[in-house]
């Protein structure tokens, strides 16, 4: 069983990628096999986790467009263990040209069919734009996560990304559902956080994660080191915070028959 998980929000810069980089690792160090796949142009999931987006010979935008298969573009990653389809700047071109592509918002989906069964988890970090290539993630996608900064507009633009995902359940994708809420550069000093964060908890109840990230510079210092936060201060707040979700997202993947032993006990 694999569960594959959109790491999604329109809005730039509420922590997708941090999310999804973070994340991938702390599943991959509890035992789990982690794809993590880059649908975003700018590459940051990419660079955070070790590559140089601008050598990266094969990548997610070829997969997209069948020019190569996608075990051609998989990179291992050191010292996160996790495996990343990785995306460069081409990623933008590729989404112009499946414009005219028929069968264009499954790409995604179609390309990791032969291989999810090999991870416990595929991370799909999205861009901050409802667009195809968002669509692909999307369709590709058993459920959705999506991280939200505690701050005036968050709500609104939710639910146009609510909006979104009901498209999608009627086009595309009837069963996509939300494996959770994330709240993100949290301040929990700060009343607005505590009260947008009250909304999310009436809106999506026990979908919110108990788990909290706070703002914390490790996490922001890590990227340009090329690692996950675990790697780079594992007693910062901001790697204990991924590691309790991860611990969250795994007992949901449990509860919901998605998950096994962890790799090192199967036979
Ligand atoms: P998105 O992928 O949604 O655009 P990012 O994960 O790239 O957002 O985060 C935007 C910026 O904020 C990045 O520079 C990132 O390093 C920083 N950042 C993200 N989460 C945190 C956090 N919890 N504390 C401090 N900085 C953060
Ligand atoms: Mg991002």
């Amino acid at each position: 069983m694999s569960w594959v998980i959109a790491i999604t929000n329109q809005k730039g810069g509420v922590g997708k990628t941090t999310t999804a980089v973070n994340l991938a690792a702390a599943l991959q160090a509890f035992g789990r096999r982690v794809l993590l796949v880059d649908m975003d142009p700018q590459g940051n999931a990419t660079v955070s986790a070790g590559y140089d987006k601008h050598s990266v010979e094969r990548h997610v935008g070829q997969v997209l467009l069948e020019e190569i298969g996608v075990t051609e573009a998989l990179l291992p990653t050191d010292p996160g263990g996790f495996d990343l389809l990785p995306a460069t700047i081409d990623l933008a071109g590729a989404e112009f040209q499946l414009v005219t592509r028929i069968g264009r918002e499954t790409k995604l989906r179609q390309a990791l069919a032969p291989l999810v069964e090999d991870y416990d988890f595929v991370l799909i970090d999205c861009p901050p734009a409802l667009n195809t290539l968002t669509i692909n993630s999307l369709a590709a996608a058993d459920d959705v996560l999506i991280p939200v900064q505690c701050e005036y507009f968050a709500l609104e633009g939710l639910s146009a990304l609510l909006d979104t995902i009901e498209q999608v359940r009627v086009a595309l994708n009837p069963d996509l559902g939300i494996a959770g809420v994330l709240r993100t550069l949290y301040d929990a000093r700060n009343r607005l956080a505590q009260d947008v964060s009250g909304q999310l908890r009436q809106h999506f109840g026990d979908r919110v994660f108990d788990a909290l990230v706070p703002r914390n510079v490790r996490l922001a210092e890590a990227p340009s080191h090329g690692l996950p936060a675990m790697f780079y201060d594992k007693s910062s707040s901001g790697a204990e915070a991924h590691a309790d979700v991860a611990r969250e997202l795994i007992k949901r993947a449990r509860k919901r028959g998605k998950l096994g032993k962890p790799a090192a006990l199967r036979q």
